[in-house]
């Protein structure tokens, strides 16, 4: 949807690092680790609605956690066999902006903790709240 030199011009040096080289952000550094108003978060991408605070728990790591996305189809995940691990890598399913990892030792109901680069989101408060 965007070239590179695009996505260059119109993302931040460290946003553009996460979403497009697929670098991750040092712990408890980023801008929602610790969030804990109502709101929506959006890629940072391409602004599509991607989490939301009702499945945001404090997972401890660091990093902004989920236990699933907003809507089903909204994330596209792969397998990632880098730095000698195994794991499932999520990326946003409109723009394939990297977003992080998903790992399977989150809390109920669905067991799944999305581990997120806050730099691959940007969040939107609710009105009402
Ligand atoms: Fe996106």
């Amino acid at each position: 949807m965007k070239t590179d030199e695009e996505w260059k011009r119109t993302l931040t040096p460290m946003q553009y690092a996460v979403l497009r080289e697929g670098h991750t952000e040092r712990a408890f550094t980023g801008e929602h680790w610790n969030r804990k108003d109502d709101g929506t978060y959006v890629c940072a991408g391409c602004g599509t609605e991607l989490f939301t605070s009702a499945d945001k728990f404090d997972s401890g790591c660091g990093w902004p956690s989920y236990t699933r996305a907003i809507v089903e189809g909204r994330i596209k995940e792969l397998v990632d066999t880098s730095h000698g691990m195994v794991r499932t890598e999520v990326r946003c399913a409109k723009c394939g902006g990297h977003l992080g990892h998903v790992f399977d030792d989150g809390p109920k109901p669905t067991g799944l903790r999305y581990c997120i680069n806050s730099a691959s989101l940007n969040f939107k408060k609710d009105e009402t709240s």
